[in-house]
């Protein structure tokens, strides 16, 4: 693969080139619109295609309305725990319908944006699916478009399972959209997607039945975050079966059965498959103009998000590095700089903070308890769990849980873990010192705000390995 490429053509360069565009990207969804504009704004001619919703997962079927779900699941609890601090209203009913009519209507909003986003920045949007012709050119809604340079950044599609009867579940894709609540649900899978849906549709009221095949969900996170996280969903009720494989999945008048292997049986109204993306390489032209492919489809990439063909570029899910928005932001970012900006930019993977919307939610950044040991050896592990403070009127039995991985020989904090509510928003500042690499000491000189939960992380002790 190639190294960086070449600065930005001159304006009387661009005159004169023979291409269409400087860069064509295929897909407007996080690292695709950001990579655009970010070009634009460099002074090179840019075009997007898109075949589907400006914005991509993120916007239409990811993060944003899952989050809004997740506030939308929130209140079932909050209105429990509001009596202990003296409410009482009438028992709360909940409209499904009206729920997803204004996540939509919100959705809408945000595509509108994004055009608007593209169109000031001065890229050309083109309405279509893109197939790569040859390494500077691109075919979309019947045209052909040549460009400098390509830029894959198609994204990931939901996996879709192989068991018998897999055609009666759904995925993320869909389960934004479904008419009504279903009562009963079974969702098939252990990555933060199916975890977070099993806190959504639980919270909002249906029966839900969590299955995955390993012996503990959501691999890669902290090891006390993952038993922490199952024992608090399991005390709200959830079903969580570990060890769990789905055998089939049977139609039965209006209703499922899905059998699993050991020949348990459930009957439920619908099945969420959330079982891991694959990047979306497929049919794009790709192996036909010389890019090459890791094992799982996903583009193969230097650490500038070159392809192995030096003209075309790929950036975010597609490339399978980290697959979270900003991620795919900070890489069209990089990139949009090492084309057209005259400044080769490696996007950093290191120290990329992340949350899990689960009831309670998790955040971390940096390295696990498990990953600093195999690293450095010699680590100190700092973990407190309590209840919290909201929680001592309500009676409710939730415990948060706070720890910090630390670099025995340089005292450097290595991970900082969190389960507990607003995970996500106090690890986001933490990630600032944790890339700084502000020690234990440092940590412990900070003086607390209180009373936080956010607080702990720097009230933290004493040593409990
Ligand atoms: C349910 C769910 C929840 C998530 N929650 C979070 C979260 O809370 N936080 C977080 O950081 N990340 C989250 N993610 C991940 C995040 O959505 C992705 O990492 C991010 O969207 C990746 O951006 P991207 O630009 O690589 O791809 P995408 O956003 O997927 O964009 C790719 C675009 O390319 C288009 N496209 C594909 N093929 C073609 C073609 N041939 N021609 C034209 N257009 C094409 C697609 O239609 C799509 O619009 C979530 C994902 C899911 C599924």
């Amino acid at each position: 693969m190639g190294g960086p490429a070449r600065p930005a053509l001159s304006a009387g360069e661009r005159a004169l080139a023979r291409t269409d565009y400087d860069l064509v990207t295929l897909g407007a969804g996080s690292g695709g619109v950001r990579a655009s504009r970010a070009s634009a704004s460099l002074g090179a001619r840019v075009a997007v295609a898109e075949e589907r919703d400006l914005g991509g997962t993120c916007v239409n079927v990811g993060c944003i309305p899952k989050k809004l779900l997740v506030y939308a699941s929130h209140y079932a609890r909050d209105f429990e725990d509001a009596s202990a601090y003296g409410w009482s209203a009438g028992a709360p009913r909940h409209d499904f319908a009206r729920l997803v009519a204004n996540k939509d209507r919100e959705i809408a909003r945000l595509n509108g944006v994004y055009a608007r986003l593209l169109d000031d920045a001065g890229v050309a949007r083109i309405e279509g699916r893109a197939r790569i012709a040859d390494p500077h050119t691109v075919e979309v809604a019947g045209r052909r478009i040549t460009a400098e340079h390509l830029l894959v950044a198609t994204g990931g599609w939901p996996v879709r399972p192989t068991f018998p009867g897999a055609e009666h579940c759904i995925t993320s894709n869909e389960v934004f959209h479904l008419p009504g609540l279903p009562r009963r649900v079974a969702i098939v899978g252990g990555g933060y997607i199916a975890v977070e849906f099993a806190g959504i549709l639980h919270g909002l009221g249906a029966r839900v039945h969590q299955l995955y095949r390993g012996p503990l969900f959501l691999r890669g996170f902290d090891d006390d975050l993952r038993r922490g996280l199952a024992a608090e969903m399991r005390k709200q009720g959830v079903d969580l079966r570990f060890d769990a494989r789905v055998a089939r999945v049977d139609r039965e008048g209006d209703a499922l059965r899905v059998t699993l292997e050991d020949g348990d049986r459930l009957e439920v109204d619908c099945v969420l498959a959330a079982i891991g993306r694959a990047p979306q390489t497929a049919d794009l032209g790709l192996e036909e103009a010389g890019v090459a492919l890791r094992e799982n489809g996903a583009v193969a990439v230097d650490a500038y998000s070159r392809s192995s063909v030096p003209s075309i570029w790929a950036v975010g899910d597609v490339t399978d590095r980290i697959n979270l928005t900003p991620v795919a932001i900070h890489e069209g970012a990089a990139l949009a700089r090492t084309i057209f900006g005259g400044a080769p930019t490696r996007p950093d993977h290191e120290n990329v903070p992340s949350a899990v919307f689960s009831h309670p939610a998790i955040g971390t950044v940096g390295l696990t308890e498990a990953e600093a040991r195999r690293r450095h050896g010699d680590v100190d592990v700092y973990r407190a769990s309590f209840r919290p403070l909201r929680h001592t009127l309500t009676g409710r039995d939730e415990t948060t849980l706070v720890k910090l991985v630390v670099d025995a020989a340089s005292d450097r904090v290595l991970g900082c873990h969190m389960l507990g509510p607003e995970a996500g928003e106090i690890i986001q500042g933490l990630a600032v010192a944790v890339r700084c690499g502000a020690t234990k000491a440092q940590f412990d000189a900070t003086i607390g705000i209180h009373p936080t939960t956010a607080e702990e992380f720097v009230t933290l002790r004493e040593k409990v390995a």
